[in-house]
C-alpha cells in the first residue's frame, strides 16, 4: 500500500486535478490519496476568521467565491451524473456548515480563548472537506474518510501534539482488511482525542496526515506531489541555479526542512524515518520526471556537494 499526498497546488486547478486522477489511476497496488485544501483556500478561510472575529461581516461576501471556486472545478472533472451530489455537498459545507461557524464568531464579543480557537479550527477544516469531496467525486470506486474520525490529538506542556495511541487504534480499524483500493482524506485535519472537537495539524500539516497514515499502516512508500520536480538544495522558485537532489538520507532532508525547506512539512520525516519507509518527491505537473526519493541511504556526496 502506498499513501500519495497532494497538495493545494496539486488539487488547486482543473490541469492538475487531471493529472492528480491519471497518477493515481496508473496505481495497481492499494492507495490512500491524502489532499489539501485547493490553493489559496486556506488562506481565505484564515482572512475571514480574522474578519469575523473582529465581527466585520464582509467575509460573507467571500462565501460565494468560494462557492464558485469549487463548482467551476466540479464541472470540469467530476463525471456529469455526481456532479449534483458534489455541489450539494459544497453548498451544505459552505453555506451552512462553514457560515455558521463564522457567524459564532462574529455575533459574540466574549467567547473564551479555547472556544474561539476551536471555532477557528472548525473554520480552516472546511478547505480540506471541499477539496477531499472533489477528488472522491472524480476518482471512480474510491472510498472517501473522514481523518477527524482517526487523526486524533492531544495537548502536553509544549503545545498540540498528536496522540499517536489512539490516531493508531483507530487508523488500524479505520484502514486494516479493508480492500478497497483507492482511498481518500483529508489531509492537516484532526480531532482532540477527548473532546472530539476539530483541530489541525498546522500550516502544512497535510504532509504529516500522510506520514501519519503510512506509518502505522506500514506503507511500501509515502508519495508527496507537489509542484516541483523534487527536493532541491535550495528553493528552486527563488533560486534559479537550485540542484534538484535525486535522493537524500531522512537526516538530510530533516536538516533542509528544519532550515525551511517548505516542500515537506518537518514533523512529516521522523514518523517514516523509524520505520524506513521511503519517501518520494514528486511533480504532479511532471509526473513522469523521477522526483527525489528519500530513504535509509548513503548521501550521495556527488550530487548533495555538487
Ligand atoms: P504543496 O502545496 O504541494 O504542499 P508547498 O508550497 O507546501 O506545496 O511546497 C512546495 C514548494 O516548496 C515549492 O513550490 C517550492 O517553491 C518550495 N520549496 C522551498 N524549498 C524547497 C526545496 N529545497 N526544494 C523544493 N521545493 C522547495
Ligand atoms: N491546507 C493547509 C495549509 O494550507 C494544509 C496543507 O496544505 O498542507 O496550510
Ligand atoms: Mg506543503
Amino acid at each position: 500500500m502506498r499513501v500519495m499526498k497532494f497538495g493545494g497546488t496539486s488539487v488547486g486547478s482543473v490541469e492538475a486535478l487531471r493529472s492528480v486522477k491519471q497518477i493515481v489511476e496508473a496505481t495497481t497496488t492499494q492507495v490512500i490519496v491524502v489532499v489539501s485544501a485547493l490553493s489559496g483556500v486556506t488562506n481565505r478561510l484564515v482572512e475571514m476568521t480574522r474578519l469575523a472575529t473582529a465581527h466585520d461581516t464582509s467575509y460573507e461576501a467571500m462565501l460565494p467565491e468560494l462557492v464558485e471556486r469549487h463548482r467551476a472545478i466540479i464541472e470540469a472533472v467530476v463525471p456529469r451524473e455526481s456532479q449534483g451530489s458534489c455541489m450539494r455537498v459544497v453548498n451544505t459545507f459552505i453555506n451552512e456548515s462553514l457560515s455558521s461557524s463564522l457567524g459564532l464568531l462574529a455575533a459574540n464579543d466574549t467567547l473564551a480563548p479555547e472556544m474561539a480557537e476551536a471555532a477557528a479550527d472548525a473554520i480552516v477544516s472546511h478547505g480540506e472537506v471541499l477539496s477531499s469531496a472533489i477528488v472522491a467525486c472524480m476518482l471512480p470506486r474510491c472510498k472517501p474518510h473522514f481523518a477527524p474520525a482517526f487523526i486524533h490529538t492531544t495537548d502536553d506542556a509544549e503545545g498540540r501534539i498528536v496522540d499517536w495511541a489512539d490516531t493508531e487504534r483507530l487508523v488500524l480499524k479505520e484502514f486494516k482488511g479493508d480492500l478497497t483500493r483507492v482511498h481518500v482524506t483529508q489531509g492537516f485535519i484532526a480531532a482532540d482525542s477527548r473532546s472530539g472537537v476539530k483541530t489541525t495539524l498546522g500550516r502544512g500539516g497535510s504532509d504529516y496526515t500522510a506520514a501519519i497514515l503510512a506509518a502505522i499502516l506500514d506503507a511500501e512508500a509515502l508519495e508527496i506531489w507537489t509542484d516541483v520536480d523534487g527536493f532541491y538544495d535550495k528553493d528552486p522558485r527563488a533560486n534559479p541555479d537550485a540542484k534538484l537532489l535525486p535522493q537524500m538520507t531522512y537526516e538530510q532532508a530533516q536538516a533542509l526542512c528544519d532550515a525551511g525547506a517548505k516542500v515537506i512539512y518537518p514533523p512529516t520525516i521522523a514518523p517514516v524515518a523509524q520505520r524506513g519507509i521511503p519517501v518520494w518527491v514528486k511533480n504532479t505537473f511532471n509526473p513522469g520526471a523521477p522526483g527525489t526519493r528519500i530513504g535509509p541511504i548513503p548521501s550521495d556526496s556527488q550530487v548533495i556537494s555538487d
